[in-house]
């Protein structure tokens, strides 16, 4: 039977979905892209948008102890247990529209078709769009799921905005929250009563464009070790006087470890074990430096992420292992900054296979790949919720104005989950 049929593209949903996104891309115009502050009076203005959009298409909507909004099919709005669908508002000054957003429309128009097909949900599902889940405003990343899990710290909370300085506390209390359960650390939301938590969100890499997919399911978010500022320190000297064995060159030995950590990388990947590695910032300084001259000191950043936290493990082992073998032989002294570490958060393999199951069932080849950036989905995963992620095939990476996701792909997406919520397993 070919079932390509039922994620045949519909005109009207195509329609509103369009309607949808351009006019939240209309409310939060910057000079480049998008601007959709973390607890801001421009958040409000959306979730206010969406929820009028939700109640006239029928839909029953309320804001949780988070000002987060709510929507769900009004025969469902009080139910105790439920399937969560969402994802955030908010984005990175001069962003693309489709981080974030995405997730929170696909929940949306699952409970638009389901309602329009008088189709029943295997279990109430419940559609959240969050608050807050960008680090560029505050530092802190997923605050409104870190908030809605009672696990948003002292220290986060005090945090300070980028550009007015005040506390991320001042402005969660300027949206309307009540941030007293959020300083004990209390829930905000029953986490035993959330049955599953599913999220749609733009792939942030290249992959799906690969693979020539629409969408595919996430196994697993990366997790990370994040050292902003690595030293090595040598000496300097004329680059034409001082012959090769009493040289100590900072960026010859930079460069030998991140080549050393590269042939690793290589080999782990051989193992069939995930890693991606990154040195964003490679600086020598800019007041010193000169062509003719034998650096003293480099500055670099190391971004190490892995599903898995064996391969985090040894990473920090490898690390520290051929920093020491460098220093030997090349008379460097490295100076590693305290490592800022997220723990990987793997996606729950009965929700990935039923969501597999309903790819196939809507005529799609079963895929999954692993998310290199953080969401939401990994606080709520990290909680003990079952959850799972639908990536879906996106040009230009994400915190972009280039975000291009074709809103034919994003309904593939969102009929993956539609099918997850509705069809037989
Ligand atoms: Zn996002």
């Amino acid at each position: 039977m070919n079932v390509k049929h039922k994620f045949t593209i519909d005109t009207a949903e195509l329609l509103l979905a369009n309607s949808w996104f351009t006019a939240v891309e209309y409310m939060s115009p910057d000079e480049e892209g998008v601007t959709r502050p973390a607890f801001s009076a421009m958040e409000t203005q959306v979730l206010d948008y969406l929820a009028d959009q939700a109640r006239s298409a029928g839909l029953a909507v309320t804001f949780d102890a988070g000002q987060n909004a709510i929507f769900s099919l009004p025969e469902d709005a009080n139910v105790e247990e439920y399937v969560l669908v969402g994802s955030h508002v908010d984005t990175v000054p001069m962003g693309g529209n489709f981080d974030g957003l995405a997730g929170v429309l696909a929940g949306l128009l699952c409970l638009i078709r389901a309602q329009a097909n008088n189709i029943k949900f295997k279990r109430p599902v419940k559609v959240i769009a969050m608050r807050g889940e960008e680090s560029a405003w505050f530092g802190p990343c997923y605050i409104a799921s870190k908030a809605l899990l009672g696990v948003l710290s002292g220290a986060e909370l005090t945090s300070p905005h980028k550009n007015d300085g005040r506390t991320l506390s001042s402005h969660m209390s300027d949206v309307g929250i009540n941030m007293e359960p959020i300083i004990a650390g209390k829930p905000l939301l029953k986490k035993e009563k959330v049955l599953e938590y599913i999220e749609l969100h733009i792939e942030q890499g290249p992959l799906l464009i690969g693979k020539n997919m629409p969408a595919a399911v996430v196994s697993a978010i990366r997790g990370n070790i994040r050292h902003k500022k690595v030293r090595c320190i040598g000496e300097a000297g004329h680059s034409g006087a001082v012959p090769r064995a009493f040289r100590k060159d900072p960026v010859l030995a930079m460069a030998n470890l991140l080549n050393r950590l590269d042939e690793s990388w290589l080999t782990i990947l051989q193992k069939g074990d995930d890693l991606v590695l990154t040195s964003g910032i490679v600086s020598t300084d800019p007041k010193r430096h000169a062509m003719s001259r034998i650096p003293d000191e480099v500055g670099f950043s190391l971004d190490i992420r892995s599903q898995s936290q064996d391969v985090l493990d040894a990473m920090t082992i490898l690390l520290k292992e051929e920093i020491n073998d460098i220093e030997c032989e090349r008379h460097v002294k490295f100076d590693l900054d305290p490592a800022h570490i997220t723990p990987p958060a793997l996606m729950d393999t009965e929700v990935v296979k039923n969501l597999e199951k309903a790819m196939s069932r809507i005529g799609l080849k079963p895929t999954t790949m692993a998310s290199g950036g953080g969401h939401d989905a990994a606080i709520f995963a990290n909680a003990g919720i079952p959850t799972a992620m639908i990536f879906v095939r996106n040009q230009n990476g994400s915190h972009n104005p280039l975000e291009a996701m074709k809103t034919e792909d994003f309904l593939v997406g969102t009929s993956i989950i539609y099918e997850h919520l509705t069809g037989a397993n």
